[in-house]
């Protein structure tokens, strides 16, 4: 059947018959991803993760014009949150989905190919949602990470299972949701499980067999290795320094989990991954900065050794997290890179140093810091606005609650904004809300949420949520936002043709003009969209896909806002728009 199916598409000048059949994906084509117009090939559309796409067949003029071409249900009784990225390549989609599923479709039909569906066994704790980020392409495989924490690699023409590694213990709370990407030649994935007290890491393995070369931990105190070809491991250095920035025995449980996969620039050699929240959430337990939580951390990709880091927040009391996507681009003649973080404030640091060169909030209220000094990289903290220690408290068992702005769920989450070179503006997909919170106490128990609080999610303002901002990373001024009634939750992309596109919990896909923020076209997709979209051009027609399917953490954790949106329906499909008029 597969042969058949195959050589009907050869007949057709589809697919493998297209590009040089079973071209292997390398990484000098990974390298120039960005500015390749033809496919998809990686998360972020470039390894450096800026979301623009030089296309410019549908633009301000055009994208009126812009239809569905084909549309592809997930099917089964699986839906839930689906916030994938989809790459592109050989005349194929591959696009996953929730409950660690992977698809294979023909990029001009939406014809299914494959798909593969991981068996999960029952007991995982994805923290947020069971959701998929998505895939990495390298030589012929595509690989994804998978909701029991493992790695697997299928052939990109069969589907067939290539190889399969156990990145580590879903008893123990660690899980995999992020998109892997390829560095140097290397496979670079993190791990999942920032709740639930495991030890951040970021590993890196051959792409072609899954082999590990080399592991280094994101919280200070642990030991890096790397790997011979046997699996045998040799000590390469302990992150920082033991106990420097931890007390006692809380970083052998520290978090810091790099949840969201991290970006790559070979102009530097450097991969960014974003380090998550310290464990437990209560900060009294941990006394001191607590490295390298909540910080951005620069790794050199040859040694797997942490060449910088910096710290978003430090001694972080309220899960701001600092996963959030680095996105290197030039700034004054310098490779510099962008992040806006969960907690409110948009830093941009030195690609090569990790110097800040600027920080500014890119949300309307910051309860928890005023400012950043920009001498010292630190916040000025509001110590009153810190939820109180709870052995100060009349029980012992509540500490003294907080109003704090931004809630955990972040000024900025999981969605990955988009950079555009043409106006040198970031497209940030920012939320407006606030939290109750208060400290509570708590011990380590493997494979037990460790977080030592408790809060409500609160909207701030009756009539939006959400609000995309197009910010101006070298004054920090908003240039212009459109506000959105339900908070986003779907990534950004812009174009050539002057255009950002983005999705809404609301079920819409939007364009507007990347100048001026004028909305110049949606489209209703049948369910939230709460992925990123992508572009690419086939046979002469430029091509726009994103995934829709309404869920994530927002109606698992977002309190007063999940009950504001609980009018939201589930999903799970893809669309792809075309210009109706382009033969
Ligand atoms: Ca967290």
């Amino acid at each position: 059947m597969k042969l058949k199916l195959l050589a009907a598409l050869m007949a057709l000048g589809l697919g493998a018959g297209q590009h040089a059949a079973h071209a292997a994906v390398t990484q000098e084509m990974l390298d120039n991803a960005a500015t390749d117009t033809k496919e998809v090939l990686t998360w972020g559309m470039g390894t450096e993760g800026q979301r623009y796409s030089p296309l410019k067949q549908v633009n301000t003029e055009t994208v009126k014009r812009l239809v569905p071409a084909w549309t592809f249900s997930f099917g089964g009784e699986k839906q839930r949150g689906q916030e994938s990225q989809p790459l592109i390549y050989n005349g194929k989609v591959f696009v996953t989905a929730s409950y660690s599923r992977i698809f294979a479709l023909d990029a001009s039909t939406g014809q299914k190919l494959w798909k593969y569906e991981h068996r999960l066994p029952e007991g995982i704790m994805p923290c947020c949602d069971v959701v998929n980020r998505g895939a990495a392409l390298f030589d012929n495989l595509v690989i994804f990470a998978t909701l029991d924490a493992q790695l697997v690699a299928l052939n990109q023409d069969t589907g067939d299972v290539v190889w399969k590694e156990k990145i580590d213990d879903y008893h123990a709370g660690y899980s995999a949701t992020a998109a892997p990407i390829i560095a140097d030649g290397l496979l670079l994935t993190g791990v999942s499980g920032g709740e639930f007290g495991v030890v951040g890491r970021v590993e890196a393995r051959d792409p072609k067999t899954g082999r590990l070369v080399w592991m280094r931990p994101t919280v200070e105190g642990h030991m890096g290795y790397t790997y011979d070809k046997d699996g045998k491991a040799t000590e390469n250095g302990i992150s920082g320094t033991t106990n420097q920035s931890w007390p006692g025995d809380l970083w052998k449980t520290g978090g810091a989990a790099t949840w969201l996969g991290g970006t790559y620039d070979k102009r530097t050699g450097l991969a960014y991954f974003g380090a998550g929240n310290p464990a437990p959430w209560n900060s009294h337990l941990r006394k001191g900065d607590n490295l390298f939580s909540s910080s951005t951390v620069a790794i050199d990709v040859k040694t797997g050794k942490i060449k910088w880091h910096y710290q978003n927040t430090p001694n972080d009391s309220w899960d701001f997290d600092g996963v959030n996507e680095f996105i290197t681009f030039d700034m004054d003649g310098k490779r510099v890179g962008g992040k806006a973080d969960r907690n409110g404030y948009f830093y941009v640091n030195d690609a090569s140093t990790g110097k800040l060169l600027n920080a500014f909030p890119f949300v309307r209220k910051t309860t928890w810091a005023n400012g950043i000094d920009l001498k010292t990289g630190r916040p000025n903290f509001v110590p009153e606005n810190r939820p109180g220690d709870p052995t100060e408290g009349a029980d012992g068992k509540k500490g003294s609650a907080v109003f704090a702005a931004p809630g955990f769920l972040g000024g900025k989450n999981q969605m990955p904004m988009a950079y555009s070179p043409d106006t040198k503006m970031f497209y940030v997909p920012s939320n407006e809300w606030g939290m109750e919170i208060w400290n509570e106490p708590i011990a380590y128990k493997k494979g037990a949420a460790y977080l030592g609080a408790g809060f409500t999610i609160k909207p701030l303002n009756e009539d939006y949520i959400g609000a995309l901002r197009a910010v101006d990373p070298k004054n920090g001024k908003i240039v212009w936002e459109v506000k959105n009634n339900a908070p986003l939750w779907g990534g950004v992309m812009t174009t050539a043709g002057n255009l950002v596109f983005w999705g809404t919990p609301e079920g819409y896909l939007k364009a507007a003009d990347a100048k001026t923020g004028k909305v110049v076209w949606q489209f209703q997709t049948g369910s939230g969209v709460v992925a990123p979209p992508v572009t690419w051009q086939q046979d002469g027609q430029q091509y726009v896909g994103v995934v829709s399917g309404w869920g994530g953490a927002v109606p698992l954790w977002g309190g007063d806002v999940a009950k504001r949106v609980n009018f939201l329906e589930q999903g799970g499909s893809m669309w792809v728009f075309k210009l109706a008029d382009i033969k």
